[in-house]
């Protein structure tokens, strides 16, 4: 025994990698490695500031033997690097190692990772999975504080205890989600700032718990929210226990209803069953359109500011256009704008900035309304349907027109946002915001440029949605330019 220790250990091989993500580093050396032969048993992996073992050699063992050479590697299955990707964001400290022995057995079986009984293949893995698993429960569980900046603007800070070393990983997720914030996520580990202005991620040491802050209004808002969206009828307590497992609880804000809710069930689905039927989602539209009285449909609370609504908002799954879009694209503008212009929906761009209207359509609406002597920044600006709906085409994401049931799922939020901001008159820019204002069909050019009035006594005017203007012929473009900037101007009264 004693001797072949120390046959391995004149052998052994110390690659250190620069940190615990360290991804090309480690597909550096092990190219490396590789070209020269060394087997799996022969290195010893090391990251950041680890100390190497008692065996093994104090630097890149390698310095001195072949150059690895581009033409004479073999080339792996893609699905092995993405598999590497992952797991290399395991916390597991043999994860370098298991890959390494990965690579070294795909030389001579290049169909290994198919064999999924094989027990390094079943370990990488379930390594990659519980990995994804860690992503999405930072995605689903991270809760922002706001507090307030240097500069007394808010900044959202977050407290997240990852099982892996995820954060690098998930963090232009949480840029692309929150581009218009600016936001901090801690953790034990890496610290990740997101710089809104400059648009850059800046990812720093590990923080304490007692670094991020303890609570503020937002938890309210999440305690709402939470206690409003938890269907009394559907509990399965274990399904949610493994979707929210407990060890995520003690960050959530909404985790200390969740035993009141769990005891009150049974009453609470009785109650539902005593209830009549809530009014189905067409039939709403109805209503609103003849009073605008109702109020959203008690899924979800309304908050009273505009910005509580745009919070909760950003977690609306009230359809399923939510999934591949994005962000919610909320509205924007003045708060107490006279004048709202509604959209159809978030498009590409929109979807990808989150905000309304900055896409080419945005782009020839901000053009009219400058013609026509308005200044958007007076105006609020939202969408009938807050979620981008497309088909992808390749790398091309096609617009597709959202149905009724989608406008109807969609429509508390703009009711919301209607009751908040108040607006004298309400511009629908195109059909879907028309029949999503009005609950109905409506012809565009036979009703455009007129003013009618909403039930609750707001005007109303339809005109064309200024992506048609993007479709005419080049002919009849100067000319329907024209006419919807000259829609646009019956605004300017309200605006006065
Ligand atoms: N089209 C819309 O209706 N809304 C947008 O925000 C962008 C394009």
């Amino acid at each position: 025994m004693p001797r072949c220790r120390l046959r391995l250990a004149k052998n052994m091989n110390h690659i250190a990698l620069s940190g615990s993500t360290d991804f090309d580093g480690w597909r550096a050396a092990a190219r490396r490695l590789l070209a020269n032969g060394v087997p799996p048993e022969q290195i010893e992996w090391t990251t950041g500031d680890e100390a190497p073992g008692l065996f093994a050699n104090d630097h890149d063992a390698l310095s001195g033997r072949a150059p690895f050479d581009e033409r004479s590697a073999f080339r792996v299955p893609a699905a092995f690097v993405d598999l590497c990707r992952l797991v290399i964001l395991h916390s597991d400290h043999d994860r370098f190692a298991l890959l390494y022995r990965l690579l070294w057995r795909l030389r001579d079986q290049r169909d290994l990772l198919k064999v999924t009984v094989d027990p390094d293949v079943a370990r990488a893995e379930s390594m990659s999975k519980a990995v994804r698993h860690d992503i999405h429960k930072m995605r689903a569980f991270v809760r922002f504080r706001e507090v307030a900046g240097v500069d007394g603007g808010p900044v959202y800070v977050a407290w997240f205890e990852p099982q892996h070393h995820i954060v690098e990983a998930n963090a232009s997720f949480f840029a692309r989600r929150f581009t218009n914030r600016r936001w901090s996520i801690l953790t034990p580990e890496r610290s990740v700032h997101w710089d809104r202005d400059g648009k850059q991620l800046e990812f720093a040491p590990g923080a304490a718990r007692s670094d991020a802050p303890d609570g503020d209004q937002l938890e309210d808002l999440w305690r709402t929210y939470y206690a409003n969206i938890f269907n009394p009828a559907r509990l399965k307590i274990s399904a949610m226990q493994s979707e929210m497992p407990k060890k995520y609880w003690r960050n959530l804000p909404e985790a200390e209803l969740i035993a009141p809710l769990i005891a009150s069930a049974r009453e609470r689905t009785q109650q539902m069953i005593d209830e009549p039927p809530t009014i189905p989602p067409r039939r709403r539209m109805d209503v609103v359109a003849a009073g605008g009285a109702v109020k959203p449909d008690g899924e979800l609370a309304a908050p009273d500011t505009l910005e509580g609504v745009r919070q909760a908002a950003v977690h609306c799954r009230q359809c399923p256009l939510w999934q591949p879009a994005t962000q919610t694209v909320f509205g924007e503008g003045d708060e107490h704008a006279r004048v709202m212009l509604v959209g159809e929906q978030a498009g590409d761009q929109e979807d990808l900035v989150g905000r309304p209207f900055v896409g080419p359509a945005g782009k020839l609406l901000d053009r009219a309304l400058a013609e026509a002597g308005i200044d958007r920044a007076k105006l609020y600006v939202t969408n009938a349907v807050k979620h981008f709906k497309f088909e992808s085409k390749g790398r091309r994401r096609i617009h597709q027109k959202p149905v009724d049931a989608e406008i109807a799922a969609c429509y508390p939020w703009l009711a919301m946002e209607r009751d908040l901001v108040k607006p004298s008159l309400i511009v629908a820019l195109g059909a879907t915001a028309a029949r999503a204002l009005t609950g109905r069909a409506i012809g565009i050019q036979a009703n455009r440029g007129r003013l009618t009035e909403l039930a609750d006594g707001t005007k109303m005017m339809i005109t064309v949605h200024p992506s048609y203007l993007l479709r005419v012929p080049e002919a009849d473009h100067p000319r329907e330019y024209a006419h919807f900037v000259s829609d646009l101007e019956k605004t300017l009264p309200f605006l006065q």
